[in-house]
């Protein structure tokens, strides 16, 4: 098969399996759909011709003979450290803040109030940028510079903006980021201070696609790097599945739950896990994939409950959770392929109940995680409550970003003391404000 291919001066080797190691096992771009293709992917591309997002293929047999669990302990703790199953094709091609391996935190005190002892975050917000979205960011952003794109572009609800625009800015390559007003305020001040040509707009982040990909037309050489529309994203995202596996001494725990917007986080676990499967470093059973989503914003957990295969636009989408305002996820098709093939499952929660579960998070275990991640444990008392989540479950949770990027979402106002006043006593102390 590769063999068909037209290869770039930037890509691998004619025959991967038969040349001494490599820094990347990348072979070609298949769809996710239909049996067009494969892709060059020593070139700059986007969608498959049927509209569908196209993956990366690995040679996972030659990565197999080139390196392993052992070898990759003694690497550095980023996520480079998986270097063969990523695009980029030399170390001097990688764009870096020093993203990933960020911690598994056992969460007792909360697991225990929620009923799943075993429980575990996986806590995205010490990475650069303060979310998740540097992984994709560092891998896109490498690949895109790697391949000569002239700029990237891309329509964000904030994090994914602030993530590209500064791994764009440490790349020298110029960045167009379009927001809807009501992404969290600090991401445009994130984008701008990076230099990011910045735009807001009154629609929501299929508008401000389609704003994206009409200027892309008009500048040769940029990147639409919304999700799903280039391949690499999905790259990097799939580290956190690698790092979860390697954490737990290259195993998986029965279940990852996940908050879902365009879903590439939830897609990008699940391509990586299969991955490991086929280099035979984990076992044959996969996690049970849980996609969580805001009641007002739930196109994957309704075409879930109507044994779709499809996601439909959601109308009038709205959520404190702006992470999750997808309202037509270009990959909501792979969101239910992968938590259908692995017998997960979809939820939807309130804004009332997730931020409830923000507090109790932080209150327990002193982490303010962001709304989205506070959503999946609301989903874990859903799915407690409905026996679909049990005690012996060991459960990660993935917390997409920090709290710290939504103030909004704690209370501000404690009791003022004069400067001549005195502090109760402990026993007439006020109650923390719920
Ligand atoms: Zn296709």
């Amino acid at each position: 098969m590769a063999s068909e291919i037209t290869r770039s001066d930037s890509a691998l080797p004619e025959n991967v399996a038969d040349s001494s190691p490599a820094y990347s096992a990348l072979t070609v771009l298949e769809c996710s759909r239909c049996s067009a293709g494969p892709y060059d992917a020593g070139q700059i591309q986007g969608t498959c011709s049927c509209g569908a997002p196209l993956l990366a293929r690995y040679d996972l047999a030659a990565a197999a003979s080139w390196t392993g669990p052992k070898e990759i302990a003694t690497r550095p703790p980023s996520l480079w450290r998986y270097h063969e199953l990523l695009p980029t094709s030399s170390a001097k091609s990688v764009v870096s803040f020093g993203e990933g391996m960020t911690p598994l935190l056992p969460m007792e005190r909360l697991g225990a109030e929620l009923g799943v002892p075993r429980l575990l975050m996986k806590d995205e917000s010490p990475l650069p940028t303060g979310s998740f979205k540097a992984r994709g960011a560092a891998v896109g952003v490498s690949r895109a510079a790697e391949l000569g794109a002239a700029g990237v572009a891309l329509p964000t609800n904030g994090n994914a903006g602030s993530a590209w625009a500064a791994y764009a800015a440490r790349a020298g390559l110029p960045c167009l980021a379009v927001m809807p007003t009501d992404a969290p305020e600090i991401t445009r001040a994130e984008c701008m201070a990076a230099g990011a040509e910045t735009y807001l707009t009154d629609g929501l982040i299929n508008d401000a696609g389609r704003l994206v990909r009409a200027a892309v037309a008009g500048r040769p050489g940029y990147l639409d790097a919304s999700t799903l529309r280039e391949p690499y994203r999905l790259e990097g995202k799939k580290t956190i599945g690698l790092e979860i596996a390697e954490q737990l001494g290259w195993r998986v725990p029965d279940v990852i739950i996940f908050p879902t917007g365009g879903g590439v986080g939830l897609v990008g676990i699940a391509k990586g896990l299969r991955e490991l499967q086929e280099l035979g470093w984990i076992g044959e059973a996969l996690p049970r994939m849980v996609a969580v989503q805001a009641a007002g914003c739930a196109p994957i957990v309704r075409a879930f409950e109507y044994q779709a295969d499809t996601t439909e636009p959601w109308a009038d989408a709205r959520t404190e959770a702006f992470g999750l305002t997808v309202p037509d996820p270009l990959g909501g098709f792979l969101v239910l392929e992968a938590i259908r093939a692995t017998g997960g499952t979809a939820v939807a929660v309130t804004d009332e109940q997730l931020i409830a579960s923000q507090r109790q998070a932080a209150r327990a275990e002193g982490t303010w995680v962001c709304p989205e991640g506070a959503a999946c444990f609301t989903a874990i008392q859903q799915l407690r409550a409905t026996g679909w989540l049990t005690p012996n479950d060991e459960v990660v949770v993935v917390n997409t970003g920090a709290g710290l990027k939504y103030p909004q979402t704690m209370p501000t106002h404690p009791p003022l003391i004069p400067a001549d006043g005195t502090i109760p006593s402990g026993a007439e102390a006020p109650m923390p404000e719920a």
